[in-house]
C-alpha cells in the first residue's frame, strides 16, 4: 500500500503494519474531537479538514486547513497525544487512517516514513506559527482571500462548498465580517459568491488580495 505524506508517497509493506484502512465521512464529521486521545491519523485524498480550536473562553477559530497530501492527528508522531482542537471535515473527505502507534512503530525502523513526517510537522509548525502572525495582522479580506487560494488548491478546485457560518468559524470572526469581506472580493471580480458557494473567478487577483501568508 502507499501512502502520501506531504509531496513523498510511500509504499508500506505489509500495509498491516500500519493498520491501514480506506475512510470517508461527510461535511460535519468529526475524525477527530478535541480531548481525545489520537490514536488514528487521517491521510486525505479528497477533501478539506479544518482543525478548530475552542479556548475556555471565547468562541471558536481555525488553526489549520488539511486536504489531499496532508495528516489529521499528526500530533501523535512522536508519543501518545491528546488533541487540542476538532478535525472536522468541510466537505465529504475520502482517504486512508493510519494506527499512530503502529505508524510510530514502524517509522523507528523505516527512515523514509521518519523523513516524510517529520519534514510535513516542520511545515505544520511554521504554518500554525505564520498563522498567529497573520490573525494579527491581516485584515479579514486578506485573509478570506488567503484561506480560499489554499482551499481551491488543496481541493484542485475553482468550487469550495461552504457556508458563511463555516467560514466565520474557520477565521473566528462574526459571520457579517465574512459576508463583508466576501462581498469585497466579489466587487472586484476575485471570486462569485452563491448559496453555501464560492467559486474562484481570478486567481490572480484573488492572490494580489490575499496577505499571501498561505506561501510557506
Ligand atoms: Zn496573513
Amino acid at each position: 500500500m502507499n501512502i502520501r505524506i506531504g509531496p513523498a508517497t510511500i509504499e508500506v509493506s505489509p500495509a498491516r503494519a500500519l493498520d491501514a484502512e480506506q475512510f470517508e465521512c461527510c461535511e460535519g464529521s468529526a475524525l477527530i474531537a478535541a480531548g481525545a486521545n489520537i490514536e488514528r491519523m487521517f491521510l486525505p485524498h479528497k477533501g478539506l479538514v479544518a482543525i478548530l480550536e475552542r479556548p475556555p473562553v471565547g468562541a471558536v477559530a481555525g488553526a489549520g486547513l488539511v486536504g489531499a497530501g496532508g495528516v489529521v492527528g499528526y500530533a501523535a508522531v512522536l508519543g501518545p497525544a491528546v488533541a487540542s482542537g476538532d478535525s472536522i471535515a468541510l466537505s465529504a473527505v475520502s482517504g486512508v487512517s493510519i494506527s499512530a502507534a503502529g505508524f510510530r512503530r514502524e517509522a523507528g525502523h523505516d527512515q523514509r516514513l521518519w523523513s516524510a513526517m517529520g519534514a510535513y510537522a516542520t511545515r505544520r509548525i511554521a504554518s500554525t506559527e505564520r498563522l498567529c502572525a497573520c490573525v494579527a495582522l491581516h485584515s479579514v479580506e486578506q485573509r478570506l482571500a488567503r484561506w480560499l487560494l489554499q482551499a481551491s488548491d488543496l481541493l484542485g478546485a475553482d468550487r469550495i462548498d461552504i457556508t458563511h457560518r463555516r467560514l466565520a468559524d474557520v477565521h473566528g470572526v462574526r459571520r457579517a465580517s465574512v459576508t463583508t469581506g466576501l462581498h469585497m472580493l466579489e466587487g472586484e471580480r476575485a471570486i462569485v459568491c452563491q448559496h453555501r458557494r464560492i467559486t474562484v473567478r481570478d486567481k490572480r487577483k484573488l492572490a494580489a488580495l490575499s496577505c499571501g501568508c498561505e506561501a510557506m
